[in-house]
């Protein structure tokens, strides 16, 4: 049978429970033999607002996923040249991957944008698209074209990197909210510190 393989596209800046919980639960429920982490390069849409350095983000995902044995990272996206998007990404792990299932796990928030996506038809042709719930999002207002995109309830996390970024530069704690070596981590490079 072919190997079943999730993409879990992130900027994971940083990687927190809810991307964990959202790719632990997608594996689940579709019988993923792997769910492969793609931190991206220059995510065309948080152009110029200041995303940390790309093998920060990389580590942080590493460090955040290594206990898992269904779990790895790609670098896929980190070592392209020029902005991140979704349609290379899919056509880089295909060609690892020839004879895989791909499934694109992407959270409410993100599905919105989907039929925004630069070359979004060619999409449904290379995997097809998990769409999870997250909070503050609804998935009942997306109109997505009837069976391209399949969708799974995940347990509620109202988590997002936007909010551990402030909390850090806050002097608020993240601990619970991302794993303890992405607390850890955080604190030994400085990132997100009010100063920087
Ligand atoms: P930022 O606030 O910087 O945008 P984020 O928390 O949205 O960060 P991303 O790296 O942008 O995290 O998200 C990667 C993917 O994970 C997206 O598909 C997003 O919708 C999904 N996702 C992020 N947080 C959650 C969550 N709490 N529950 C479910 N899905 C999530
Ligand atoms: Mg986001």
């Amino acid at each position: 049978m072919a190997r079943r393989i999730g993409i879990m596209g992130g900027t994971f800046d940083p990687v927190h429970h809810g991307h964990l919980v959202a790719a632990s639960e997608v594996q689940a429920r579709f019988d993923l033999d792997e769910v492969v982490f793609v931190p991206t390069g220059v995510p065309w849409q948080k152009d110029g607002k200041g995303v940390s350095a790309a093998e920060d983000r990389y580590l942080m995902t590493v460090v955040a996923t290594a206990s898992n044995p269904r779990f790895s990272v790609s670098r896929v996206d980190i070592d392209r040249t020029g902005v991140t998007y979704t349609v290379d990404t899919l056509r880089d792990l295909r060609a690892q991957h020839p004879d895989a299932e791909l499934f694109f796990i992407t959270g409410a928030d993100a599905l919105e944008q989907i039929l925004s996506w630069h070359r979004a038809e060619e999409l449904f042709t290379l995997a097809h698209f998990v769409g999870v719930t997250r909070p503050g999002y609804s998935l009942a207002d997306v109109h997505l074209p009837s069976g391209t995109v399949s969708l799974v309830e995940v347990p509620a996390l109202a988590i997002s990197s936007t909010d551990c970024r402030t909390r850090v530069g806050s002097g608020l704690p993240v601990w619970y909210l991302v794993p303890d070596g992405v607390v850890q981590y955080i604190s030994k490079r400085r990132l997100y510190a009010a100063e920087n």
